[in-house]
């Protein structure tokens, strides 16, 4: 008999899992989506590195609208006050059809949802309880709806409640005192920057990224501050720690700002449960400064899907294996890098522009450093 699946939460981990699934095996399945739709409007960019176009190409994502999407030539970095320190060429890392890309989240969940949104998702649950009945799972939703499954995939993000269901162990995420703000600048910005890269500024205790997310030259800003307390509405003056340090950064600030306190997952936990296993940011939850959340989400659909079509005994302790390797390895990139780019004394500062100018032309550094995060095979 074919094997039923239930994947907790539509996010682009579950989404991944889902089109997957739909478009390479006959499996049954269907996604549980506690909100009462998708959220579509909440423009922020996200950058995409080959390692994850390379699987989403495999769901058709070659044929989305052109227009939406961009392809970044490379990485420019500045300090602070918008002078330059060197820069990466991030066409290394591109093939033919493989290339590096930034776009709107929004974009990629409206591709995403396309093949599953009528038959496949179901809005407005949340679990309420489990239990094994038969070798299977029955799930019971808020909603007195249930499913009974051979297989659940914890999709719900970095605060997963489906952990909370099926783990003794608690992983409750942690705050890393940095608070992320970000923007969409609608038209040229005044900075004297390369609008067809990614720009990061870096600052005392902060830094800046700015990157195109479509052709239209719409250019999505995240700006991370470290701060011991989360206050959303106190953002304003968060920011003049910022702008303080350049007061022409000023008027990046203008428009819609949205802000974020950053958490992340303090240890990579195993599933103690057989049949239910974790994707995406209910696996880990990254700090975005090696831009590879969404990367990973997808990644880890990725494999989950295909040691299920594989159908291998033992797939928990593969699966986890795998991905402990994967995130170990994308975490400690993550960490050094939000470490570096916050260098507050200029003595620091002069010393890490160095070893950047010097590092960045460096083919083997490179290659060990990005080069085995955004080749996977
Ligand atoms: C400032 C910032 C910038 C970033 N930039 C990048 C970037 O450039 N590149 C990149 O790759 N990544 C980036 N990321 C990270 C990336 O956005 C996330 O890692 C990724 O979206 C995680 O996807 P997910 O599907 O695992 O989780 P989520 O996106 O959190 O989705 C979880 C889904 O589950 C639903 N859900 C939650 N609880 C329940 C429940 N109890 N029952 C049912 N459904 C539930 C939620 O509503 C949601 O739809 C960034 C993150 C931040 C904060």
């Amino acid at each position: 008999m074919k094997k039923k699946i239930a994947i907790i939460g539509a996010g682009i981990a579950g989404l991944t899992l889902a089109n997957l699934l739909k478009k390479n095996s006959d499996y049954e399945f269907m996604l549980y989506e506690k909100q009462e739709s998708l959220t579509l409007d909440e423009g922020y960019g996200i950058q995409l590195s080959t390692n994850s176009i390379k699987i989403l190409n495999l769901i058709g994502f070659s044929n989305i609208n052109y227009e939406k999407i961009f392809h970044p030539k490379g990485v420019d970095f500045y300090n602070i006050r918008n002078k330059k320190i060197c820069d990466l060429d991030l066409k290394q890392f591109n093939t033919n059809n493989i290339k590096y890309t930034s776009l709107q989240k929004s974009t990629l969940i409206e591709f995403l949802k396309d093949d599953v949104y009528t038959q496949h998702l179901r809005f407005g649950k949340k679990i309420k309880e489990v239990s094994e009945l038969k070798g299977k799972v029955l799930i019971k939703f808020e909603d007195n709806t249930n499913d009974l499954v051979d297989i659940v995939v914890g999709a719900d993000g970095m605060f997963s409640n489906t952990r909370s269901f099926f783990e003794k162990k608690k992983n409750q995420p942690k705050f890393k005192k940095a608070i992320a703000i970000r923007t969409i600048l609608k038209s040229k910005s005044e900075l004297n920057i390369d609008e067809e890269k990614i720009s990061i500024m870096m600052g005392n205790s902060c830094h800046i990224v700015i990157y195109p997310v479509n052709k239209n030259k719409e250019l999505n800003l995240v700006c991370i501050v470290r701060d011991k307390k989360y206050d959303p509405d106190n953002i304003k003056s968060l920011l003049k720690k910022v702008i303080i340090q350049n007061t022409n950064l000023e008027s990046l600030f203008k428009g819609d700002l949205k802000s974020l306190p950053l958490y992340f997952t303090p240890k990579i936990l195993p599933s103690t449960n057989n049949k239910v296993f974790y994707i995406g940011d209910a696996f880990n939850g990254f700090l975005p400064t090696l831009a590879q959340g969404a990367g990973q989400s997808i990644e880890s659909a990725y494999e989950l899907f295909n040691l299920i079509e594989e159908d291998k005994a033992d797939i928990q302790n593969i699966y986890f294996q795998e991905r402990l390797k994967r995130v170990n390895l994308v975490k400690r990139r993550s960490n050094i890098n939000f470490f570096a780019f916050h260098f507050s004394s200029s003595i620091t500062q002069v010393i890490r522009n160095f070893f950047m100018k010097f590092l960045v032309k460096r083919k083997s550094f490179i290659s060990s450093y990005l080069g085995t995060v955004y080749k996977k095979d």
